[in-house]
């Protein structure tokens, strides 16, 4: 024995808040719009939380749950009453902030989406890895859920579900889907989800779409800037890219690649459970609405100031832990949200 008592709790102090050490850009385009972008990473201050800004229309879009205003083919955000105030495809970037537990950046686009790269989020962590990550003096909260919250799409027994448990530490997910294209079929992982499983596990699964849905698609004006480059594209039993897939299960992996930026959205690191089966971006949105529609389901942990009386260090994105919690209280982030500073580059 050393002496230390049994009973030593496993986590004394919470994670720090972690931002980048430099900016960094890189061009590309849309897989929707087609349009060429220039997406930047720039670092921000403690509480700051991730923030989209429009550099094109000089505004910000905080990258929280309750500015997602699209969920069909991606994670679209934009603020209330501004639709032209947009940034689209936006998970996959979140993903690679919130795998590599980035608390605080500034996202910059100058037009309407982030740049699809090759799919995958793995351009976005070796951007992130380029500008290193610095940790930063205070601590990061988490929201704990307390109890599981269930939504759901369609009926019978393969219907969609996406469900949060309590969980006793970080973020667990299972996850399952199943197409009728034999070439993906039924496909599960379950992950602890920390920057090395990301790394290793997620990040390099690309996104993919059913060959007799691209027609449709681009009909719809949509997928313009899709290509083989940047989809794993399926018809039926066949993969049609040249390379084929880089994982025999990169469809799941992907889902669960979504799932973490998507979930990134509640502000702040999660501690809980996902299981979902065949769950989308719609349905990892309404998670979270239900999560915060009920101040029982949840509480904030940590990230709050060290030293009383000074300033607040807690996420400006994340949800008050006051009492005010909710959808409610959320509603009023502009007003409680920490100025973004210039970066620090
Ligand atoms: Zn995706």
């Amino acid at each position: 024995m050393d002496g230390l008592p049994y009973t030593i709790p496993l986590q004394t102090t919470a994670a720090p808040q972690r931002t980048l050490k430099a900016s960094i850009d890189c061009v590309g385009v849309g897989v929707h719009s087609g349009r060429k972008t220039t997406l930047t990473l720039q670092p921000a201050p403690v509480g700051s939380g991730i923030v989209f800004r429009r550099t094109d229309l000089n505004i910000d879009i905080p990258a929280r749950f309750d500015h997602v205003d699209d969920t069909r083919l991606c994670t679209v955000l934009a603020l209330p009453g501004r639709p032209e105030a947009r940034v689209g495809t936006v998970e996959h970037v979140m993903a690679a902030l919130a795998g590599c537990g980035v608390t605080n950046a500034v996202v910059t686009v100058d037009g309407p989406e982030v740049p699809i790269l090759d799919g995958s989020a793995a351009s976005f962590v070796f951007l992130i890895d380029c500008a290193g990550i610095v940790t930063q003096d205070a601590p990061a909260p988490t929201i704990e859920v307390l109890r599981t919250v269930r939504v759901t799409q369609g009926h019978g027994e393969n219907a969609a579900f996406a469900e949060l448990r309590p969980a006793p530490f970080g973020l667990d997910m299972a996850m399952s889907i199943a197409f009728d294209a034999a070439a993906i079929g039924r496909q599960a992982l379950s992950l602890r989800v920390s920057p090395e499983t990301f790394r290793a596990d997620l990040a390099r699964a690309r996104t993919f779409t059913l060959a007799q849905e691209v027609a449709a698609l681009q009909a719809a004006g949509l997928a313009l800037g899709g290509s083989l480059d940047n989809a794993v594209v399926v018809d039926n039993a066949r993969v049609l890219n040249p390379g084929g897939l880089r994982v025999a299960d990169e469809f799941v992996r992907h889902k669960m690649l979504d799932a973490v930026g998507d979930l990134a959205l509640a502000g702040a690191a999660l501690r809980g459970r996902l299981v979902a089966h065949r769950s989308g971006h719609a349905l990892n949105n309404q998670l979270l609405r239900a999560l915060f529609a009920d101040d029982a389901n949840w509480r904030l942990v940590g990230g709050e100031s060290r030293h009383p009386g000074s300033a607040d260090t807690r996420m400006a994105n994340a949800p008050s832990a006051d009492g005010s919690a909710g959808l409610a209280g959320l509603g009023s982030w502009q007003e409680r949200r920490v100025p973004v500073a210039a970066a620090p580059v």
